[in-house]
């Protein structure tokens, strides 16, 4: 019999005490219970209110409590709830020819769970394509510095972030780095007026050092998100296309966080204008409503794993991806987006952000302000001229304070390990202008101590 007079809040923190193993952070005895979420706020347990200024973990793009996705999931779950993409059903047929459109090309679309998993199909994609096309010694992946790729060996191998590693390796071999095109603190020492873009010719040294015949792949996202929302030259990622060409080096576009609208365009690499071999895509392709992957293969490359005969097939299967229920989630996810304009409003909400926050540039504690759609990198030093990242417990209080006021923030970053000193803030796309300017006054009253 239930006791009328339970506490449930005591009694979930006493279960999540005892049971619940929380991600990343240290164990936190006292975790805020979330119960409920509507359009862009999250309700907790004791009732308070917050505005989702991450939208979780850059994802729920739609906003939250959306009747017509519940519906979907409901009348697929009814109708079909599972069978494997060893053969074929309506939903993740549907959505791979939408996927398609919405990449502007000829992809084929292969379904996995996570962001994690869509990369790791990449990988093994490309090193069977180049097996296929005779060169079996290209096996090697390039990536970045402080770029995230995900949790699995590959992926986190991919990742250019060593604190996340350390304690992990080895990890997936065959992975290796250069630096990011982090203008705001350039690695190459250049300005605006002397910047060469040696950032994108590390790539053809790295090419060219690990010997071309050894490397299958270049991976990157079209800006780097999680590790401090750096944003490249505009001519940046044309000039890494030319090079994965030169070289016969695939490009693999990590569209996990920035796809589906984030970037103010449907994907990220569109703002570029380059076409990547692979595409993978996850969070916002269901703004997290049910977990799905994908990873789109150019019809070339695709063309390499039909030739009759022989064992050309990709020798890959998980039981989930492509859940039929998860493909009608996104299908009406991507409706939504669709009907209500909803990636255009990301780019407007980017353009409204870059004017409403320009005031806390002239803040001692801001060294740079960085966009891209709608996600937005907020960089916190000590002081401006040595730019010396700001102390933890600087930017810990930031976050906080604006907690305090109702306001969900993001940090990452790692400029030097230890500090994550970049504020970042993705709100879902349904935001309103006055929730901008909630945002707006909540980081202005924290930072000026003015409202
Ligand atoms: N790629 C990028 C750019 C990401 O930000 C993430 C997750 O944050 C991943 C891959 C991994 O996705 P998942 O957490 O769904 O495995």
């Amino acid at each position: 019999m239930n006791d009328l007079n339970a506490d449930p809040k005591a009694e979930w923190l006493k279960k999540d005490r005892t049971y619940l193993w929380h991600h990343i952070s240290p164990h936190n005895d006292n975790p805020i219970i979330f119960v409920s979420g509507e359009g862009a706020w999250l309700t907790d347990a004791d009732g308070n209110r917050y505005f989702d200024g991450m939208s979780g973990l850059w994802c729920v793009n739609v906003g939250h409590g959306r009747e017509e996705i519940a519906q979907a999931a409901a009348k697929q779950m009814t109708t079909l709830a599972y069978t494997p993409l060893t053969q074929s059903h309506v939903p993740a047929i549907e959505l791979a020819a939408k996927i398609n459109d919405w990449l502007d090309g000829e992809y084929r679309i292969f379904f996995s769970n996570s962001g994690s998993d869509a990369n790791e199909v990449a990988f093994k994609i490309a090193r069977q394509y180049h097996r296929q096309n005779g060169k079996l010694g290209k096996h090697k992946f390039i990536s970045r510095y402080r770029a995230y790729h995900g949790n699995s060996m590959g992926a986190l191998g991919a990742t250019g972030q060593a604190q996340r590693k350390l304690k992990y390796e080895p990890l997936g071999i065959g992975f290796s780095h250069v630096p990011p095109p982090y203008c705001y603190r350039c690695p190459f020492g250049q300005q605006a007026d002397s910047c060469r873009l040696e950032c994108a010719q590390a790539f053809e040294d790295a090419i060219i050092g690990e010997g071309a015949d050894s490397v299958a792949a270049v991976i990157m996202e079209p800006v780097i998100t999680g590790g401090g929302m750096i944003v490249p030259p505009d001519s940046y990622l044309p000039r890494i296309r030319s090079i994965c060409d030169k070289y016969d080096v695939l490009l693999i576009m990590d569209e996990v966080i920035c796809g589906f609208g984030r970037s103010g365009q449907r994907f990220g690499h569109l703002n570029y204008g380059v076409r990547p071999d692979i595409v993978t895509m996850a969070k916002g392709m269901t703004s997290a409503y049910s977990p799905l992957s994908a990873t789109a293969v150019s019809a070339e490359l695709y063309a390499c794993f039909k030739i009759p005969g022989g064992d050309n097939h990709f020798r890959h299967v998980n039981t989930f991806g492509g859940n039929p229920v998860s493909c009608a989630v996104a299908l009406e996810n991507i409706n939504i987006l669709e009907r209500e304009e909803l990636v255009s409003r990301s780019a407007q909400i980017g353009t409204q952000l870059q004017t409403l926050l320009s005031p806390l540039r002239e803040h001692p504690n801001v060294g740079d302000i960085r966009f891209f759609g709608s996600a937005v990198g907020i960089e916190l030093v000590d002081d401006p001229i040595s730019k010396t990242p700001a102390r933890s417990d600087r930017v810990a209080g930031i976050i906080a304070a604006c907690f305090s006021k109702g306001l969900l923030i993001g940090k990452n970053g790692d400029t030097v390990p230890g500090f994550m000193n970049i504020l970042t803030l993705c709100p879902p796309f349904i935001t309103t202008d006055d929730e901008l300017d909630y945002i707006a006054s909540v980081l202005s009253e924290v930072f000026f101590g003015i409202s």
